[in-house]
Order: structure tokens, then C-alpha cells, then sequence
């Protein structure tokens, strides 16, 4: 093959290289490139117009080097090389310094070598020229822009001498000689050294220990990570349709150059539920690379929660974000600073929970300097888009709520996380205790137990399983369905926890009096925060709510991980998810909280109208700050997916089950039945409104829902109710042929949901569930509705061969079901061979969609002889 049709095959891995990489990386190939004339000064203005995408810039650079023959080709592969530093030969000072005859000409022959002598002295050149006349003073603040970095800064006076042709290319020249050779930009500086020694010991410390704990116990992060599904999002513009939408990935692979969604832009988003596993996830990204096991291109790691952000209310730097919210270089602040701008590639900054940043992500302002303050929201902005620190990876999570189409312009990668599978509970668990006889008998009792082990591939689940197992082995979890029961389970082992003596908790003679001035104070401080987005609490912010030591001795609230372990740091709940399930408890049983308020919790995203005004009058919440907030505006205010999760512990709470619990803490159980009675009304009329919503059906057709996210919040929140006859009333007069709930994040948990309440519909459905999480645990909570299937959509939901046995089981007791799509999954012809002997005796199913699984073109052929009904 000639170098020209080799360069050809080989564009698109060219694209990346130069593309992905940083754009010091693509400007250093063009020096080589320029010194060798591959590049007309004309080419050269033309690939390095600023304001382009790096990858418009790189497919431009191709074409013209393409367009110039097989050595221009040639050249480009050696620039790529050399700018790599694969190829290390450097050209020898002596060979460019007697020749100054034609000096312009030689500044552009020995460029690569030119830039990275002056770099670190551009500064003083340009005052130097300043001085003899040879520049004016605007024409140096262009060159000295802080958006360039210091070869940037280089290159620009090496342009700028190129055009002006007035003798300064000759002062240069001579000036250069006298300079002192600098550095390789590997940080040999004493200073940066030692920063980076210290960045790396205190990420490592940092990041040692597990951090949701309630301060019993020291967990190593390292002996009890469990491998959590990771999926990356591909893109379908450039993939084919038959291909799957999201790919399994490793967590060391996530910096790859494949699969970007976004070439141009430097931000991994990684989006998960609470309590998928997110901040965990990174906490081991922060683990392997402070250990030296992972991600060694980077040198420098700044890890930043949102939390922490959010509390900064003075302006900002880049310089202050990172040193004084990060960690402070000791000596050499300017140079340890300097060399982080100029080597943005070597530099990964990481921002936990993005759904809890109050603000909202804008591209209005634009702040390009790295050195001036800004507000911190409009740095951290600014850094996700490229005008700061441009070429810094960043890794953003977020619950996927808060990630609007307009952030995910600057997104390179989408990533998400989806929980444990199957194995990944089982050594979760073996992970947590030691002793392989209760671990044994742990995993034993999840499995046995369906609902628990749907709710175990969420990890914060696992670990509440695993931190209440003695409970759970001494009085079994048959009772254990619902996420209420989940918290109300670790309610009972705090409680025990910090009192082992007052006779304990048994869940037969189970009371939460003696506890509940502590469970208010807890509710109170939440339901605030919730209402004011405030997940972090000063010492001044507990009085207020009259949170007492007692009621920190319980243990739900620790000390913020986002801030330093001083005594002083703020207090946090353990996990979000804590705060709302005491904000539920709060809006049940506080003395102020009228049950009117409930109508405002389920009706939350609807815009608050004069008249509720008048309807929620007097129900107030005393804020930290001294004033009263009603709870109508706290919850209005409150964002809206931890309202969400606030309603379904509230209805979890309400449930049948759980009522003794709460009735006993009221002297009138009236404003309790009112509550319950608005709770049951807004989820029947609720899950009404979305039926009734949809169009009628087009002749012919049947009619068609697609589920809107809040369909299943309201089928969650029936659930936990664990009201058959509340389900029933919901849907059984409902009329839909085709119930479509793609891309709904629909996990076993949601799985049991969905069976539970669709169950109860009258006629046959089509339930469609593409695209979601079902995976290996959530087909078995399905089947209890299977016999309202009359089709049933699971493409790509990582289905596998147990699966297809549990399909199977289910569809032996099923005779309605016509079509079943399952393509794009990991099935293979073992699963399917279970199926097979199905389909002998059913002949009610029509098809059975099986393309984009895991056969062989043999097996295909072999399969689809066996059965037509079977499409491959
Ligand atoms: P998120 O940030 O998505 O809300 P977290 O990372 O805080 O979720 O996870 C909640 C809890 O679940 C953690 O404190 C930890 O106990 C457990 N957990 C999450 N991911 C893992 C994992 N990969 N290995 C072990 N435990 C995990």
C-alpha cells in the first residue's frame, strides 16, 4: 500500500490522535510540519484559526497534507511521532545558530526547538521588544492573553515576528542564543515536584477509607470495592442502527479515545441514580491513580464535590479553586501554577454530584482568565466548557435528571452506571464479612428473597442489607419489599446501635416514641435543607433545628466528606437519600405540617397558583437562619427528583404495614388518615391524568402510551403503598394497548413496581421496556404480570441465559403473550434452547425477536431451521 492510501486508511485513528489529544499536542505537530514546508505559511494560518474545534482543525490539517503526496503523508506520521516524544532525537543548537542570514526564514525552519526555548520567557522578550520599539503594547497584550498557555504565548511571538518582517525576527534570533535551555515539560522544577508528592499522598488519604459510614467502622476502600455495571453511551449518528446504544466499559478504559460523543470537549459525565454507586466509583478512580495503578497520564488530580462548591461564596480563581479548595503547594505557588495551565493534559479535575449544585448550568457568561475571580458557579461553567483550563479532563457525576440537553453539548463522554449484577451482590457481600459461614448464609437469604434481591443491585441497598444482616438473619427478610422497609430496617439498627440497652427494637414489638423528638429534629433539618438545597449543615444550623448531641449519637448525620475532617466541618446525612426519607417523616408527624401539604408534594412540578397559596397557609418550618419558611415553599422550592424520593418513602410510610408505627406517635390519628386519604388521591388520579393524556387511538391501531418520567414515580410510589386494592382502583378502568417505557432507567426495583400495579389492567398490553436495566435480576420481578402481556419489548437490558429460564418458567404459566422481543441482549443458544421446548407446546406466541445476541452465523442458521417463529 502507498503511504497515501495507508495515510487514507488510517484517517479516522489520525482524526484522534490529533483531535483527542490536547491542542499543545496538534500545534506542536504543526511547528514540525511548519519547519519542514510541509505547511505553506497560508496552510498553517488556515489550521490554526482559534475558536475551531479541534477536530474541524485536524480533518482541515489532512485533507491539505493528503492533498500534497506521499512524503507530505510520510511527514505528517514523523510530526506525530516526534510531537509524542516516541521519536527523541532533538536537533542540535549549533546547526541553527551561526546561519542568521535570512532570519525570519530560520525562525520557522527551527521552530519546534525555538518554542521550546523561549516558553518560559516570553514574558520578558515581550517587554524586551516593548522597550526597543519593536512592538507596541496592545500588540503585546494580544500575544500574552491568559487564555494561551506558555508555548501558546511562544508560538504567537514566533507568528507575530513571522508578519512583522521589521527586524524583530533578527533581534530574536540573537536574543535566543543567550537563553538558558528550560525544562522538559515534565515537572522537574523542584516545586512542582513536591506538589505534585503532595497532591498524590493527600488524594491517597482522602480516598483510603469508604466514606458513607457512621463512624463505627473503617472500611478500606480497597477491600470492599465491588465491581459496578459501567455503560457508555455510544453514538448512533456514527454507529449502525442494528448496533446497541450503550457498551459495557472498564473503569481504567474511561479516558479512551472511543466512543466520544463529543470530540471536542474534554467533560466524562458519569450519570447514575442515588445511590447507584456514583461517588464511590470515583473514589476508586482517585484510589488507583494516588496508588499508581491507573491513569498515570495524569500528574495532577483535583477532586471536588458540588457540596463543597456550593459553600464557597466568595469569588474564585482557578488558582484559589484549586489550591485553597484543593490542596496548597507549599512553595513555588506561580511556577506550580503556571505549569498546570501550561499542561492542561496532564491535569484531571473531578466534580461529584452535579444534581446537587444549585445552580442552574448556563453558557451565558464567559470567563476565560484563569487568574481573574469569578463566581464559582461560572468557573465551574467555565472549565466544562473549554474557556477554562481547555484540554483538562474533567469527570462530572449526576443523578440523570439534572443533566439538560444543553450541558451535554460540551459532554465528550457519556457514561452510567447501573448497579451490581447478580455476582457483583453476591461479592458485595462476601466482601463485607469475613466469615464465609455468614456471608454463606447472607447471599443465601437475598436470593431467596426476590424483592430484596431486586433492591440489592443498587449498592446503597447492598449496604444497608449487609450492616443490618444480623437483623435480617435473626428475623428473616420475608417481610423486607419495598425501599421503606429498606430505611426503616437501618432506622431500627441505628436505633439499637447507639441504645443497646433500652431492650432494643424488635420489629414485633417495634415503637418509635422514645425516638421521635429525635426523628423530628432530624426531619426538621432535612425537609430545610431539601427546601434551600442545602445537604451540608454548620454547627449554627443544627441548633436551630434543635438537633442535639443525642440526636447526632444516632448516627445519620456524619461529618461532611466534602470538607476537611476538622471538628468543625459541617455535618451531612449519610447519603441523600437519609435526608428525604427523614423529610418524609417529618411532613407526617410534624405538629405544623397540615395534610393539605401532601397535595403540594405530589403536585410539585405543577406551578403553585394564587389560590394554594391561601390553600397551605400556616405550616412552617423554622429555618437555621432564624426565620420561618412555610414547608409549602420549602417544598416548592426543593429540587424536584429528591421530592420525589421524599413522596415515596412518604407513601411507604403510610402503608398498611407501617401504620401502627406512625399512628402511635400522634396523639389524633386524624391529620394521619387525611394525609393517607391525600396521598391515595393524588397517585390514583395521578397515574389517571397520564392515561387520560394520552390521544385516542388512530383507527385501526391500538392505543399507544408513552410513559413520561413522572409515570414511574407515581407507579414507585403505589408500590411502597403495598395497597392491592389502591393499584387495582388506579388502572383497572384504564384503556391502553401499548404501554412504552423506554429509556426510563427501569431496574428491578421498578421491575417489581411496574408488576404490582400493571398487573390489575383489564385488557392485554404491549409492554415495552427497551432500553433499560431489567438485566438479570429484574425479568423474575416481572413475571407476576406477564399474563396482561400480550407483547413483550425487552431489547437491549442485558438479559442473558438464566434469563431466557426465567422467561421460559413464566411463559409455561402464560398462554396470552404473542410477541416477545429480545434483541440486542447476550443470549445464547442455550438460552435459547430452553425456549424451544416453549414454543413445542405454545402456540400463541407469533415471533420471537432474537437479533443482536450472542450467536454464531452456524447457530443462526441452525436455529431459525428449528423454529420460523424465531427471527436472528
Ligand atoms: P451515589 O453517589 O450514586 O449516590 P454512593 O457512591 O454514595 O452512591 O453509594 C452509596 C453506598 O453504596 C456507598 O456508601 C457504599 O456503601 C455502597 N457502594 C456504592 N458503590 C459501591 C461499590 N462499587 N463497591 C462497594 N460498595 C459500594
Amino acid at each position: 500500500m502507498c503511504t497515501q492510501e495507508f495515510f487514507q486508511a488510517q484517517r479516522s485513528q489520525l482524526v484522534g490522535q490529533l483531535a483527542l489529544r490536547s491542542l499543545e499536542n496538534f500545534e506542536s505537530i504543526l511547528d514540525y510540519l511548519l519547519s519542514w514546508e510541509v505547511l505553506t505559511w497560508e496552510d498553517y494560518e488556515s489550521v490554526s484559526l482559534p475558536g475551531q474545534p479541534l477536530s474541524t482543525l485536524a480533518r482541515r490539517l489532512l485533507d491539505i497534507v493528503w492533498n500534497k503526496g506521499g512524503q507530505s503523508c510520510e511527514l505528517l506520521f514523523a510530526a506525530v511521532r516526534k510531537a509524542e516524544g516516541a521519536d527523541e532525537q532533538t536537533e542540535p543548537e549549533s546547526q541553527w545558530s551561526q546561519n542568521v542570514s535570512c532570519p525570519v526564514q530560520d525562525l520557522q525552519r527551527h521552530r519546534p526547538v525555538i518554542v521550546r526555548k523561549i516558553y518560559g520567557h516570553v514574558e520578558g522578550i515581550l517587554n524586551l521588544l516593548l522597550e526597543r520599539g519593536f512592538i507596541t503594547k496592545y500588540e503585546c497584550d494580544e500575544i500574552r492573553l491568559p487564555i494561551f498557555t506558555s508555548s501558546q504565548r511562544a508560538r504567537r511571538l514566533l507568528d507575530f515576528a513571522k508578519v512583522k518582517d521589521n527586524g524583530v525576527a533578527q533581534f530574536l534570533l540573537q536574543h535566543i542564543h543567550q537563553l538558558p535551555v528550560l525544562p522538559a515539560p515534565f515537572p522537574d522544577a523542584i516545586a512542582c515536584k513536591k506538589y505534585m508528592a503532595k497532591l498524590k499522598a493527600t488524594v491517597s488519604a482522602q480516598s483510603r477509607f469508604l466514606s458513607t459510614y457512621d463512624g463505627t467502622e473503617n472500611l478500606c476502600l480497597e477491600n470492599i470495592y465491588t465491581e459496578n455495571i459501567l455503560e457508555i453511551r455510544k453514538d448512533l449518528s456514527v454507529s449502525a442502527s442494528s448496533q446497541k446504544c450503550h457498551d459495557a466499559v472498564e473503569l481504567p478504559d474511561i479516558f479512551s479515545d472511543s466512543d466520544c460523543i463529543n470530540e471536542d470537549a474534554d467533560t466524562v459525565l458519569l450519570v447514575g441514580e442515588a445511590g447507584s454507586g456514583k461517588s464511590t466509583l470515583l473514589q476508586q478512580l482517585h484510589r488507583l491513580w494516588a496508588t499508581g495503578r491507573h491513569f498515570q497520564d495524569f500528574l495532577f488530580v483535583f477532586p471536588f464535590t458540588c457540596r463543597q462548591l456550593q459553600s464557597v461564596d466568595k469569588m474564585v480563581s482557578m488558582q484559589t479553586l484549586l489550591f485553597e479548595q484543593c490542596c496548597w503547594p507549599d512553595e513555588g505557588q506561580e511556577e506550580v501554577f503556571q505549569y498546570l495551565l501550561d499542561h492542561p493534559d496532564q491535569v484531571l479535575l473531578t466534580f461529584d454530584g452535579f444534581d446537587e449544585f444549585k445552580f442552574k448550568f448556563t453558557d451565558r457568561d464567559t470567563h476565560c482568565s484563569p487568574n481573574d475571580p469569578t463566581s464559582v458557579q461560572s468557573l465551574l461553567f467555565n472549565l466544562l466548557r473549554g474557556n477554562l483550563m481547555k484540554n483538562a479532563k474533567k469527570v462530572l457525576t449526576s443523578r440523570p435528571h439534572a443533566v439538560s440537553a444543553f450541558l451535554r453539548k460540551y459532554v465528550q463522554k457519556e457514561l452510567s452506571l447501573k448497579g451490581f449484577s447478580q455476582e457483583g451482590i453476591e461479592l458485595f457481600m462476601r466482601k463485607h464479612h469475613s466469615d464465609p459461614g455468614v456471608a454463606d448464609r447472607i447471599v443465601h437469604l437475598v436470593k431467596a428473597t426476590s424483592a430484596l434481591h431486586g433492591l440489592c443491585h443498587v449498592p446503597v441497598f447492598s449496604w444497608i442489607v449487609s450492616k443490618c444482616h444480623k437483623e435480617l438473619l435473626l428475623h428473616g427478610c420475608g417481610s423486607l419489599k419495598t425501599t421503606t422497609d429498606m430505611y426503616l430496617l437501618i432506622l431500627q439498627h441505628f436505633v439499637l446501635h447507639a441504645s443497646p440497652d433500652d431492650g432494643g427494637w424488635h420489629p414485633r414489638t417495634t415503637t418509635l416514641q422514645p425516638r421521635l423528638p429525635t426523628i423530628l429534629h432530624l426531619g426538621r433539618l432535612a425537609l430545610w435543607g431539601l427546601g434551600t438545597c442545602n445537604y451540608v449543615f454548620s454547627a449554627k444550623q443544627l441548633w436551630a433545628s434543635g438537633v442535639d448531641e443525642e440526636d447526632l449519637s444516632l448516627g445519620f448525620l456524619v461529618r461532611s466528606k466534602s470538607f476537611s475532617q476538622e471538628s468543625s466541618a459541617p455535618m451531612e446525612f449519610l447519603h441523600i437519600t437519609f435526608q428525604c426519607f427523614f423529610a418524609a417523616f417529618y411532613l407526617l408527624l410534624g405538629a405544623d405540617v397540615t395534610p393539605s401539604v401532601i397535595r403540594c408534594l405530589f403536585n410539585h412540578h405543577k406551578k403553585p397558583s394564587r389560590s394554594l397559596a391561601w390553600l397551605f397557609p400556616m405550616s412552617c418550618v423554622q429555618s437555621p437562619e432564624g426565620e420561618e419558611e412555610s414547608v409549602t415553599a420549602l417544598l416548592q422550592k426543593a429540587e424536584p427528583h429528591n421530592i420525589q424520593i421524599t413522596a415515596v418513602f412518604l407513601a411507604g410510610l403510610l402503608s398498611h404495614k407501617h401504620w401502627g408505627l406512625l399512628a402511635e406517635c400522634q396523639e389524633a390519628s386524624t391529620p394521619l388518615l387525611q394525609k393517607q386519604s391525600h396521598v391515595r388521591w393524588c397517585l390514583a388520579r395521578g397515574l389517571k391524568r397520564h392515561f387520560q393524556s394520552i390521544p385516542p387511538a388512530v383507527p385501526g391501531e391500538v392505543k399507544s402510551m408513552h410513559a413520561m418520567p413522572e409515570f414511574v414515580w407515581l407507579i414507585r410510589s403505589l408500590y411502597e403503598m403495598q395497597d392491592e386494592h389502591l393499584a387495582r382502583e388506579a388502572v383497572c378502568k384504564l384503556e391502553v394497548g401499548h404501554l412504552k417505557v423506554t429509556y426510563c432507567n427501569i431496574g428491578p426495583a421498578e421491575c417489581a413496581a411496574l408488576a404490582f400495579v400493571l398487573k390489575n389492567l383489564k385488557q392485554p398490553v404491549a409492554l415495552q421496556l427497551d432500553y433499560n436495566s431489567v438485566g438479570d435480576i429484574g425479568v423474575e420481578q416481572l413475571l407476576p404480570c406477564l399474563r396482561i402481556c400480550q407483547a413483550l419489548y425487552l431489547e437491549e437490558n442485558h438479559l442473558q441465559d438464566e434469563d431466557m429460564c426465567t422467561l421460559v418458567h413464566g411463559l409455561k404459566k402464560n398462554s396470552s403473550l404473542k410477541v416477545l422481543k429480545l434483541s440486542n441482549n447476550s443470549i445464547s443458544q442455550q438460552g435459547v434452547s430452553a425456549l424451544l421446548q416453549v414454543l413445542q407446546s405454545n402456540t400463541s406466541i407469533k415471533s420471537v425477536w432474537l437479533r443482536g445476541n450472542t450467536f454464531t452465523p452456524e447457530e443462526i442458521k441452525q436455529l431459525s431451521l428449528m423454529d420460523t417463529r424465531l427471527l436472528l
